[in-house]
């Protein structure tokens, strides 16, 4: 067919671009496998309270358990399934395992909250919210406030209307919505007002550097300062030490995450991490509070 006579001619044409389009090809027939071989597992990193330590909640963070390369992070293997007939597959593969994984803290009597990165053509394909809708009402025992979906700016950006669409559906269901990696984009002021979001995480390059660039404290500051004024959370991602801890708190940063606290970890080690934390965190009784 003439269609094909045109593919031809341009694999004839652009040998690089077909090397290209063929290793991307391979990369994809392997991802397909790794799911239905069940090979991705998801890492989880606590997410903390910082007026009073609390563990809230964790993120989930994808990790592919690849047959021969081992243990493989996001950034090697996602740039291939974004933008794929794999992107919305893989995406519910991440929800469901995550929803089923708070579940099952519910269940053991862990109160933790569950954080999900959710992507742009996932969040934005037809029937999103509805999925949500009908995985909550076969799962009573989930409670929606506890459910965190993550979102990156430029996704809201590129198609605001629908994007705030679909996350004013998934708000009504009592879901919370958080702007991941907030200030790498073209992120403004106004996005505050526009955009129904209950959570601000500060992107990690402006963590790493606030505590030897004043340009970069001062954007923490304000983002911490227009997050209050605004009424949402802001959690602040990539504490790496104590020290950046210390400001955050200073700063009355909400909540933290990161290395300094604790790296991503199996679902079968989250578990013993919070009770240990807690033994080492423990508050104060209520009492001594309200007598001061
Ligand atoms: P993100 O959502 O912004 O997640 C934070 C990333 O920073 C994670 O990298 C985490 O391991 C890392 N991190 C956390 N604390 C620190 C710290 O103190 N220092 C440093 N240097 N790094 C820290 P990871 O796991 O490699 O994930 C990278 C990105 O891949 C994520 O960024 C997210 O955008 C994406 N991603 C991960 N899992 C999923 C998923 O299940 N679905 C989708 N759509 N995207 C995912
Ligand atoms: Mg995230
Ligand atoms: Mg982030
Ligand atoms: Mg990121």
């Amino acid at each position: 067919s003439a269609k094909e006579k045109g593919r031809n001619n341009y694999h004839f044409f652009d040998p690089s671009l077909d090397k290209h389009l063929q290793q991307r090809r391979q990369h994809l027939t392997e991802l397909a496998q790794a799911l239905r071989n069940d090979e991705f597992q998801l890492y989880y990193q606590p997410q903390i309270q910082l007026d009073d330590s609390s563990v809230i909640g964790a993120e989930a963070l994808v990790r592919w358990q690849h047959p021969d390369k081992g243990l493989l992070a996001p950034g090697q293997f996602l740039p291939y399934i974004e933008g794929s007939h794999l992107e919305e597959r893989f995406g519910q593969w991440v929800l469901r395992h995550a929803l089923a994984q708070q579940a099952q803290w519910t269940a053991a009597g862990l109160t933790l909250g569950i954080s999900i990165n959710i992507s742009a053509a996932h969040l934005l394909a037809p029937g999103f919210s509805r999925f949500l809708k009908r995985y909550l009402k076969e799962h009573p025992d989930l409670n929606p406030a506890m459910i965190t979906l993550e979102i990156l700016e430029s996704t809201a950006l590129d198609d605001m209307q629908r994007a705030s669409q679909v996350i004013n559906e998934c708000r009504e269901l009592g879901i919370q919505i958080a702007l991941d990696d907030f200030g790498t984009g073209f992120s403004s002021l106004s996005y505050f007002r526009s955009l129904p979001v209950d959570v601000i995480k500060i992107d990690k390059s402006f963590i790493f550097r606030m505590l030897e660039d004043d340009s970069d404290r001062a954007i923490v500051e304000s983002v911490i300062y227009m997050a209050r004024r605004f009424n949402r959370t802001v959690l602040a991602e990539g504490v790496e030490t104590a020290r950046h801890g210390g400001v955050l708190k200073s700063l009355e940063c909400d909540q933290i995450q990161g290395f300094g606290i604790a790296r991503p970890m199996p679902a079968g080690e989250l578990n013993d991490w919070v009770r240990q934390w807690q033994s080492e965190h423990s508050l104060l009784p209520v009492s001594t509070f309200v007598q001061r």
